[in-house]
């Protein structure tokens, strides 16, 4: 197939508009990472989705609207709960999982009685939605376990010849995937961290929330100031089914390097050194302390611009934040390397 790679013009974002509108593929900027859409209505357009990425079938996708009141077309009701969040973060990254309408396709949803939506915080996002008329169905626009794009020559590395179309927009500005808040039950459940943290969750609704307990079940993944009583367990199904997979490696190795800011640059160096001695082509992730907003801007895009180089070894520094931003970093951070950690 021929991907046709566009510049986010007016006339341009028409013609994305059209090929969603038509059942197509688009790729497209919003402010958290790059989205593949497809019109969330059509089944079979969802479907392509899913091929184009090798994304497994179960793990639904994020509905996108343009205008909040949308929501209406995926959700019976609006609990007083999802009206304060809405009023709050949209537009902007936090997706509420909600009870999904019976016109909601189960392509859409992984086969959940429930839809995630957000609006995001995009113009050229917007603007696209807008113009195709319906809601744009559309999980990260990279191949199913790659690192997540940021940038659009990260989806052309990864899509192209396999989509419609690419927009080309700007790097995005926040980097790492939206927060996941199930509003479902009486207590709202954080299924995956974001820069909307549950501290400010729980500020905007005067109410604690919770985080599912999956995303601690690898005991390296537990924040060091949890309580041992939390209920942490090792074999806790996901409440988010994409939670469960292989995610966002790297082609090369990955260490992380855990404890005290010097311990984890002295191990890091160790480490570095002895490998480079036997023949390996080691990258070094270090971000500065406390600068929890820049990792999650770059750590994705360097994952990528490591593997370009050819690194056969990634050495990460772990953020030392256990409930917010730094949390959501981390919790790709992990990921990446396969849980592969080092406490010094
Ligand atoms: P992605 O679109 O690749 O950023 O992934 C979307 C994330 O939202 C995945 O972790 C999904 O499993 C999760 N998700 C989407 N819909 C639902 C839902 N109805 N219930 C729970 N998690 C969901
Ligand atoms: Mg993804």
């Amino acid at each position: 197939m021929e991907t046709k790679i566009l510049k986010p013009t007016d006339e341009n974002i028409e013609i994305a508009a059209k090929i969603i509108a038509e059942g197509g593929l688009v790729a497209f900027p919003t402010e958290t990472v790059y989205g593949l859409g497809a019109d969330a209505m059509n089944a079979e357009a969802v479907g392509r989705v899913y091929e184009a990425k090798g994304r497994p079938s179960d793990n639904p996708m994020i509905v996108h609207i343009a205008r909040a009141s949308d929501i209406g077309q995926l959700t019976p009701m609006l609990s007083s709960t999802i009206v304060t969040l809405i009023e709050n973060f949209w537009p902007g990254p936090l997706t509420l999982v909600v009870k999904k309408k019976p016109g909601v396709p189960d392509r859409t949803t992984g086969g959940l009685d429930t839809v995630a939506v957000r609006m995001p915080d995009s113009e050229i996002a917007l603007k696209l939605i807008e113009l195709s008329g319906c809601p744009i169905a559309a999980p990260s626009a990279n191949l199913s376990g790659s690192p997540s794009p940021t940038r659009a020559e990260h989806c052309i590395d990864d899509l192209n010849g396999r989509v419609d179309c690419i927009l080309e927009g700007p790097d995005c500005r926040v980097g790492i995937e939206s927060t996941v808040l199930d509003v479902t039950g009486d207590v709202p459940t954080i299924l995956r961290p974001g820069i909307i943290t549950a501290e400010s969750i729980e500020a905007a609704l005067g109410k604690k929330v919770e985080y599912d307990k999956s995303l601690f079940a690898r005991p390296e993944a537990r924040p060091s100031g949890a309580p041992l009583d939390a209920g942490f367990s090792e074999d806790f199904k996901p409440k988010s089914p994409g939670m469960k997979y292989k995610h966002y490696a790297p082609k090369a190795e990955m260490i992380v390097v855990e404890g005290m800011r010097d311990n984890v640059k002295k191990e890091i160096e160790r480490l570095r050194v002895l490998n480079e001695q036997i023949g390996n082509n080691v990258g070094v992730l270090l971000f500065e302390e406390k600068a929890f907003i820049e990792a999650a801007h770059e750590f994705f895009a360097d994952l990528r611009d490591l593997d370009k180089q050819g690194v056969d070894l990634i050495l990460a520094g772990a953020l030392s934040d256990t409930d917010g931003v730094g949390f959501a970093v981390m919790n790709r951070m992990l990921k990446s390397a396969g849980y592969n950690i080092v406490k010094v």
